[in-house]
């Protein structure tokens, strides 16, 4: 087959299904199948490169020179950025077809793609269910077959979160394993882009060639562990590996067929001759309220880049300068987004710094040093990544605390700066439910090699 047939089924399945999912919000046809041809032409004189005419979707958090930039958000209404991001670079030189944007939180603040201002994305299992967030677009494109796979970002779970309620597999690298140039920044301590595949190996081939230091972004790492990626995953051995089970993650009020599903999962992995080990990570109960104190923290600077004079939105006839910041600034932003900037800047203005923002870093730390004490009796962590499956429209939207709850298993790893992967393991309430696995810093060798023997 060639490149360009492959694509002309995707755009004809984006076709017939965006108008109901919503998870495409920019797409030029023309411009995928010029790609594809290129990748022909390319094939035709040359080895094929890693992902050769292979289509992706990428969330709109991605900077492209083609195509808008928008973040889902109207202060970055019709933005068009002067460069690719790093990832979207090496995409294009591993021979892969963009396919589009897709649908976010607006700034990737959110977990279940609702806060996005160019309309709510649907779950492709019950399109009155939410797919999760803040990559919810990625998750239903790449769910629903609008595309074999699509990129996200993972701040406190948005790659993982929504691949577990679409029912495929995410994977959030190591923090410094991937670029971030390029990249919006929401909290720069945390973001980290990442695969969402129907299949373990391609979250694999796609990482190993987004992945890389970049001497143009100060947190991409220099000297990684290398990973063999393939290897990783055609290992598929369980036998002997020291799987630890952490008891703060099954707990009372979750879903209780989420739970039974990831119980069933560890037992097929011990059949596989794995070992399952209790184990406690006794700073969890505190993650949720450190990462919605840092996170917050760490936009709230980010996002004063848009002021009305450099990017995007600016208000009409503004009165003078103080007048144009604001209401550009208010006329821009969605709630959520205002919500995030003014606690952020609370937690960090003087007087507060010390009883917020440090303390919270002082939690970050106990939360890492977790970590590296489980590690100590095990190879890797599993854990359910969601501890509900998707849930209906707008059944969160007035609530923003219950929302913020949604992340309550993903977002530690973010906080300790690991490797995390989503993959399916069962259903409940007939809703895919996620399994995830976490491995030490570097280590996503045994995430995926785990993954890939499970599946
Ligand atoms: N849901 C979390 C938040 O709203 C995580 C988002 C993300 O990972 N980008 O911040």
């Amino acid at each position: 087959t060639t490149a360009v047939k492959v694509a002309q089924l995707y755009l004809d399945r984006i076709a017939a299904f965006n108008d109901t999912l919503n998870a495409f919000v920019h797409i030029d046809p023309a411009h995928v199948l010029a790609q594809a041809e290129a990748s022909d032409k390319y094939r035709a004189k040359h080895d094929a490169r890693p992902l050769e005419g292979l289509p992706i979707a990428v969330k709109d958090i991605f900077c492209t020179q083609d195509g808008p930039t928008q973040c889902c958000s109207n202060i970055l209404k019709d933005f068009h950025a002067p460069y690719d991001a790093e990832v979207i670079t090496k995409l294009k030189e591993a021979g892969a077809v963009l396919v589009g944007k897709t649908n976010m939180d607006e700034f990737a603040m959110g977990s279940s793609t609702e806060t996005s201002a160019f309309g709510v994305c649907r779950n492709p299992w019950d399109t009155n269910c939410i797919p999760g967030g803040s990559s919810g677009g990625s998750a239903a494109a790449v769910a629903a077959a609008l595309t074999p796979a699509a990129l996200g970002t993972d701040t406190g779970g948005s790659i993982r979160q929504p691949a577990a309620l679409t029912g495929i597999t995410g994977l959030k690298p190591t923090y410094g394993r991937v670029s971030r140039r390029g990249i919006i920044a929401f909290a720069s301590s945390l973001d980290q882009a990442g695969p969402m595949t129907r299949t373990v190996k391609d979250s694999a081939m796609i990482t190993a060639a987004i992945s890389g230091h970049d001497p143009r972004d100060a947190t991409s790492v220099a000297d990684a562990p290398a990973v063999d990626w393939l290897a990783a995953c055609e290992s598929r051995d369980m036998k002997g590996l020291k799987i630890g089970k952490p008891k703060e993650y099954f707990v009372d009020g979750m879903d209780a067929e989420v739970r039974a599903s990831v119980e069933a999962a560890l037992k097929k992995c011990e059949e596989l001759g794995a070992e399952i080990i209790d184990i406690s990570l006794p700073n969890t109960e505190h993650a949720v309220a450190a990462y919605y104190v840092i996170a917050p923290s760490e936009a709230s600077a980010n996002l004063s880049r848009y002021d009305g004079v450099r990017f995007g939105h600016r208000c009409e006839n503004p009165e003078d300068l103080l007048d144009m910041y604001t209401r550009s600034r208010d006329e821009g932003f969605g709630s959520e987004v205002k919500r995030r900037i003014l606690t952020g800047a609370f937690a960090l203005s003087s007087g507060y710094y010390d009883a917020y923002y440090l303390k919270a870093q002082q939690v970050r730390t106990l939360i890492q040093q977790d970590f590296i004490q489980a590690f100590e009796q095990v190879d890797i962590i599993a854990t359910p990544t969601s501890p509900i499956p998707a849930f209906r429209l707008g059944e969160k939207t007035d609530d923003p605390l219950t929302m913020y709850l949604s992340d309550i298993f993903t977002i530690a790893v973010n906080l300790a700066g690991l490797p995390g992967l989503s993959q399916p393991c069962g259903f409940a309430n007939n809703l895919p439910v996620g399994l995830q696995w976490i491995g030490p810093a570097w280590r996503e060798d045994t995430v995926l090699s785990a993954a890939a023997a499970y599946e």
